[in-house]
């Protein structure tokens, strides 16, 4: 039977970002990395690397120090008692900067394309619409999305702390928030499948969440009502009348002034008819509107 997976991102969620990871030395655990992956292995998540390593591409390091590098991850993680089910690498890039010929191309496995988790499911017998992917970029968010899975941003970087969700299903600080995030997601898919509450509420910070999302609900509900109030406000109806109640008053005053000069032909006559015609249907505008 296929099994769930959390698939994850490197760098910025699992280790320290420094930008093109090419040492060992470089390797640090991120706060909270080995707790989440340890929690989710213990629930039966399989935790899987999807990584972007462009730095191959474009000869900042090579693929044997790529290996060196996941060894020195592997061997952080276990040290604290968690361990990796598999770990997939896209080594290519498309475009100038990409100047190792071997590399130098457009990949299906490059995300946010979904080619790693795809590949990574097939290949280790996964469920992807019960897995997760995590990471810390737009770009993971994609791609888990497109791969059909559900998706954890890591606010670790500046757009995710200046409010951009990209869409993700949740946001956490870190690995292990995001752990307590995805367990709990599971644990309501088991009680309720309607169940709508997008976090457990024992969590701060899904607390906090919660409110924030109720709070924007309540504004956007406000908005829309006060939109219809305005609409509400305008009506075509009475400005059509109050227009042809002008054009009444202007006939009017056009046929008092052939009376007063005393034309001939007898104008006054019409011009005060169409004058009464329209104050007629001005007033039956006026009435109309008032009873819609
Ligand atoms: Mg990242």
């Amino acid at each position: 039977m296929a099994r769930p997976a959390v698939f994850l991102d490197r760098d910025g969620t699992i280790i320290d970002d420094v930008g093109y990871v090419g040492s060992p030395d470089q390797v640090q655990l991120l706060p909270g990395a080995a707790e989440g992956i340890r929690r989710l292995r213990e629930a039966g998540y399989l935790a899987v690397i999807v990584s972007n390593q462009s730095g191959v591409a474009r000869g900042l390091f090579d693929e044997a120090a790529l290996r060196e590098v996941h060894a020195r991850v592997e061997a952080l993680l276990q040290a604290e008692g968690a361990a990796l089910d598999g770990a997939y690498y896209c080594p290519y890039l498309d475009g100038p900067e990409a100047i190792v010929p071997r590399f130098a191309k457009a990949s299906d496995l490059r995300k946010p394309a979904p080619g790693m988790i795809l590949q990574a499911a097939s290949e280790l017998g996964i469920d992807r619409a019960a897995s997760w992917m995590i990471g810390d970029s737009e770009r993971d968010v994609q791609a888990g999305e497109r791969a059909g899975c559900r998706t954890v941003l890591i606010a670790s970087n500046g757009a995710a702390e200046a409010g951009a969700r990209f869409g993700a299903t949740y946001v956490a600080n870190d690995l292990n928030a995001a752990a307590d995030l995805v367990l709990g997601g599971a644990a309501r898919a088991r009680s309720s499948p309607t169940a709508s509450a997008p976090v457990p509420a024992t969590h701060p910070e899904g607390q906090l969440l919660e409110v924030s999302q109720a709070l924007s609900r309540i504004e956007n509900q406000l908005d829309r009502m006060s939109r219809r109030d305005r609409q509400d406000d305008f009506s075509f109806l009475r400005l059509a009348a109050t227009l042809v109640q002008m054009f009444a008053i202007l006939a009017g005053l056009w046929g008092g002034a052939a009376m007063l000069a005393d034309e001939p032909g007898a104008a006054a006559t019409p011009r005060l008819a169409l004058a009464c015609f329209l104050q007629l249907v001005a007033l039956s505008g006026f009435v109309l509107d008032r009873n819609r």
